[in-house]
């Protein structure tokens, strides 16, 4: 990836475009970040506009890039949704409203540059698995959970696209046939029981049946001050209140991770990687999402080998940086 010799100053100019906000960066060769920037994406003005931005934005850092001494050689940008690398088409989005957009033609045409387009989870895990909590490791699955829950199976640090290029989508394994039911329109997938926003959902429905715990005879231990509603409260704070030890969070989350555990063991079969690498807003919970998984995980092996379980390393920025790698990418195949 590098070329070792000093005074390198080729950079390259990555965007990772989500429903809410663009992460943005120039990227050295070896990885290491320049600068970085974020930008709203307000997705609610329609794909053309979003369009404008991520070329505006992209053209801008290649400006800075510049008078900084530096020499922009490519672009990478990573979107969400169904994406066509091979053609560099972001073929549907349901959070940016892309249907058919060839970006990669189009920042390559407005910068110059040769460009590549990625989908976010799967950069996401090229970077994790290359510069990440996965490095050391060249099977790695990259799980992202957040509003839905989706995996990069990364080997030797290339990420598995698939025919159609939806490689990866393990929120959608049905784990609980008779569960909730999912975005995708069938129920009981994992994402519709283990995602962060189906945990939230998930706590709101017991809660609004149930009345709440006596007061803890500890008042340390529930700082229910700080505490929402039940009936608004995240997975962030569902996994709060079942670490102070309230019993109707505690039961939501032995529930989504007994239903991730599935998920995951189903991935270990077909995958038989070495690590996996937990990431997305739900893995911020750290070892109190770990540890269960783990030791649920590992009651689920049978002659399969136990895969090594890991936190994410490189945070929102994974999707960000995997753009810049698969920029890179593209210069060492010309
Ligand atoms: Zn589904």
């Amino acid at each position: 990836m590098t070329d070792g010799s000093t005074g390198d100053d080729r950079i390259v100019v990555a965007l990772d475009v989500g429903g809410t906000g663009m992460k943005c960066a120039l990227v050295r060769p070896d990885g290491s970040v320049a600068h970085a920037e974020r930008h709203p994406t307000d997705a609610g003005r329609g794909p053309d506009a979003v369009v404008q931005t991520v070329l505006a934005v992209a053209e801008g850092l290649a400006d800075r890039a510049r008078a900084a001494g530096s020499t922009p050689v490519a672009c990478g940008v990573a979107v969400p949704g169904v994406v066509d690398e091979a053609a560099g088409v972001a073929v549907w989005s349901a959070n940016v409203g892309f249907r058919d957009v060839p970006l990669r033609r189009l920042v390559g045409a407005r910068l110059g540059l040769p460009a590549a387009l990625g989908h976010d989870v799967r950069v996401g895990g090229i970077a994790e698995a290359r510069l990440g909590a996965g490095r050391d490791a060249r099977h790695v699955l990259f799980v992202a959970i957040g509003t839905g829950i989706a995996a990069a199976h990364v080997v030797a640090g290339s990420a598995a696209v698939g025919a159609h290029g939806a490689a990866g989508e393990i929120g959608h394994i049905l784990v609980r046939p008779d569960g909730p039911r999912c975005g995708c329109g069938r129920p009981g997938c994992l994402e519709a029981v283990s995602s962060a926003s189906a945990i939230a959902r998930r706590y709101a429905e017991l809660a609004a049946g149930t009345p709440p715990d006596p007061p803890a005879t500890d008042p340390v231990a529930v700082p229910t001050g700080t505490m929402p509603a039940r009936g608004a409260a995240s997975a962030a704070d569902v996994a709060g209140r079942a670490a102070a030890g309230e019993e109707l969070a505690g039961r939501v989350w032995r529930e989504a991770v007994e239903a991730l555990a599935d998920g995951l063991a189903t991935g270990q079969a077909l995958y038989d990687v070495d690590t996996m690498v937990i990431g997305g807003g739900l893995a911020r919970a750290g070892e109190q999402l770990l540890g269960p998984l783990r030791a649920a995980l590992h009651d689920r092996m049978t002659f399969h080998r136990e895969p090594r379980l890991v936190a994410a390393a490189l945070g929102d920025e994974a999707g960000c940086l995997g753009a810049a790698l698969l920029a890179l990418d593209t210069l060492e195949r010309r």
